[in-house]
């Protein structure tokens, strides 16, 4: 018997293409990693520190491919934007890891999506409150399944893309990321410790935009497959 005075939540964890589950700790996000979407958000493509933000591991949601997923429209927003991102999932971890062994943490890559109510996160912003409001919606996480490197490979480059009602939306490719995911893995170790079980979000192109209930989101990358989500 254990001691917990309820039922233990599930465990996150996000399908292994060809069979497995990865069990989900923590969901990093990165903000602003491509030039042209750090200026279409009123910011400034820089190499100063990039800056984090955390999704909670329950916010996930698995996507299967070649399957369209009903998600959910959150409540209280008006302006609920797709950011197609390629997510990074963390099979080890440490302090200070330096950039050159940063890969060898990567256990594999997935598509995903950060869902973002807008008009809560620029509230946010203009009060200098925290993001959660925008950024932490129940299913704001969709992921499609991870692809582990040894089989993929690492991917640096390769088009990443997000459709709507068949219409390109974000067209871009992986090279043209700010902070590349090995520098992501290091810069976020200097201020976590990180864990097997980790997940980076690891930004997005420009072109973010609202959707609607009714429409359909098909978010793609190069050699990690699609994922289909329609908005219910
Ligand atoms: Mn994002």
């Amino acid at each position: 018997m254990s001691d917990y005075v309820i039922a233990p939540p599930p465990q996150p964890a996000v399908p292994v293409l060809g069979g497995g589950l990865f069990p989900v700790r923590r969901v990093y996000c990165i903000g602003r990693n491509y030039a042209a979407h750090a200026r279409e958000m009123g910011g400034d493509p820089t190499r100063e520190t990039p800056f984090f933000f955390l999704k909670p591991a329950d916010a996930l949601q698995p996507c299967a491919a070649g399957v369209v997923v009903d998600h959910p429209y959150p409540p209280a927003t008006d302006s609920y934007h797709h950011e197609i991102e390629m997510v990074v999932a963390l099979q080890a971890g440490g302090r200070d890891i330096p950039v050159e062994r940063a890969l060898a943490c990567v256990y594999g890559y997935a598509v995903g999506l950060d869902m973002t109510r807008r008009d809560r996160q620029n509230d946010m912003k203009a009060k200098g409150w925290p993001w959660e409001i925008g950024k932490s919606a129940d299913a704001s996480a969709p992921i499609g399944p991870i692809h582990p490197a040894a089989k993929v490979g690492h991917r640096a480059k390769g088009f990443i893309r997000v459709a709507v009602d068949g219409a390109v939306k974000q067209e871009a490719d992986l090279s043209q990321m700010i902070w590349s995911v090995p520098e992501q893995i290091a810069i976020l170790s200097r201020h976590y410790e990180l864990k097997a079980g980790d997940l980076i979000y690891s930004g997005t192109p420009e072109g973010v935009g609202a959707v609607k209930r009714g429409q359909t989101m098909a978010g793609a990358i190069e050699g990690l497959g699609e994922i289909t989500l329609r908005v219910v």
